[in-house]
Parts: C-alpha cells; sequence; structure tokens
C-alpha cells in the first residue's frame, strides 16, 4: 500500500514535470486513475493518498468498487465502450462520461440522470483515425452531435477525448493529440464552452501535455501492469 502511495506521488512528479516542459500550469492537469481490474482496496489506498478521480471501462466490476468506496469522496469517470441498455447505471452512479459517441445514448443519458444530482460531465470520444478499437465520432460530424449533446438539459458537454493506438516511440501519438486539440478549438469559435481535453495515458501523457491536455487517464503508470 506504501507502495502505491510511491507511485502515485511519482505520477505526479511526472504530470508536473511534463506541464513545466510544456510551460502550462500543472493544475491545468488533472489525473484520472485508471483503476478497472484493481480492487477496491486498492482503490482506498490510492484514495487516502489523496487522489480523487478514478476511471472505469467495465460497468458490473465499476459498480462492485463505487459501492466498497462510497464512505469516500470520489469522483467517479466512465471510459468504456457504453451500451444503450446500461445507460441508466452510468447517469445514476458515475461524475463523467469520456467515450460518448452517439446522439440516442445521449439523449438516454441526459433522461435517466437523477433530478437530485448535478448535470452528468461528458466528453466526446473523437475517432481521430487508425484507432485501436472502433469507437468515437468521426471528426466531421462532430460538430454536428456536439451541439446536439450540449443542447441536452442533463449533461454538461466539457470537452473532447482521443484513445490514439498503443504508440511506438515517444511522439507517435502527438499528431493525434494536436488534432484533437484542433478540433476543440474549431468547436469553441463555433460558441461551445469546452474546458477539457481527456488525452495521454501511461505510454504518451507527455506529448497529450505538451498538446495541451487537462486530464490524462493513466492506469499502468500508477498501478503496475495489468493482468490479461
Ligand atoms: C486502460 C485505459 C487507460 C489507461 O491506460 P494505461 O496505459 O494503463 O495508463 C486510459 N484510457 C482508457 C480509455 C483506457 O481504457
Amino acid at each position: 500500500m506504501t507502495d502505491l502511495t510511491e507511485q502515485l506521488a511519482r505520477l505526479r512528479a511526472r504530470i508536473e514535470n511534463a506541464a513545466r516542459v510544456a510551460d502550462r500550469d500543472p493544475t491545468e492537469v488533472r489525473l484520472v486513475a485508471v483503476s478497472k481490474t484493481r480492487d477496491s482496496d486498492e482503490v482506498l489506498a490510492v484514495a487516502a493518498a489523496g487522489q480523487r478521480d478514478f476511471g472505469e471501462n467495465r460497468l458490473q466490476e465499476a459498480l462492485d468498487k463505487i459501492a466498497a468506496c462510497q464512505q469516500q469522496p470520489l469522483c467517479w469517470h466512465f471510459i468504456g465502450q457504453l451500451q444503450a441498455n446500461k445507460t441508466r447505471q452510468v447517469a445514476e452512479h458515475f461524475d463523467w462520461v469520456h467515450s460518448l459517441d452517439r446522439l440516442r445514448i445521449a439523449r438516454r443519458l441526459s433522461e435517466q440522470r437523477p433530478g437530485s444530482l448535478a448535470p452528468l460531465n461528458v466528453c466526446l470520444q473523437v475517432d481521430l483515425g487508425g484507432e485501436t478499437q472502433k469507437a468515437g465520432v468521426a471528426p466531421d460530424v462532430t460538430s454536428e452531435l456536439a451541439h446536439a449533446v450540449a443542447a441536452l438539459p442533463r449533461l454538461r458537454l466539457r470537452g473532447l477525448m482521443c484513445l490514439p493506438p498503443a504508440p511506438d516511440a515517444p511522439g507517435d501519438s502527438r499528431p493525434y493529440f494536436r488534432r484533437l486539440r484542433e478540433l476543440r478549438d474549431t468547436l469553441r469559435a463555433e460558441g461551445l464552452d469546452l474546458d477539457t481535453l481527456s488525452m495521454g495515458m501511461t505510454a504518451d501523457l507527455e506529448d497529450a501535455i505538451a498538446e495541451g491536455a487537462t486530464l490524462v487517464r493513466v492506469g499502468t503508470a500508477l498501478f503496475g501492469p495489468r493482468n490479461p
């Protein structure tokens, strides 16, 4: 457990260093600890070291962990593919969804978000080409989807997310991150109030921060390698 505290400190130092190199304020970069495949004791250990944001990609696994950690004031981010028949539980139990790519899903999330909770924060996942998973909205229709999502009453559109193919070398992800930032800038110029670029993982968080990431999603560098 001390080990996780140390790993968290190391990861935070890495993020701060990347921000400094990019001439950015480190407090502009939020860390989401990706706790998929990890158990609730590991989440609680990282939470005890001050980490608040956690990311999950499988709903049932996440719901069990959220229940086990409910004494802690944690912020839960859904980062996996979202099926229409699972939206209600996401709307009821999460604070953020990063992987929104269809209006039908967005409408359901908005309708199902409980009135007792703040609007659900959402990012649109953009498919910038060559992605590892077949998820994400195509860049040329992102604007249309963004304006439709921004109009839904119980969602708050925060920004864009991408998941480039695993890089072979430092710098490989950077063109993807740059394109996501440019797309965000275009949407802002169209009047959308977007404050989030969700991009960068263990292998490429420096490139993401250099291109303006405001939120990095990191698992391996914190928890160690995942079992398959
Ligand atoms: C697993 C995952 C991450 C974290 O990946 P690491 O390489 O372990 O840091 C980030 N984003 C998404 C969408 C993921 O599925």
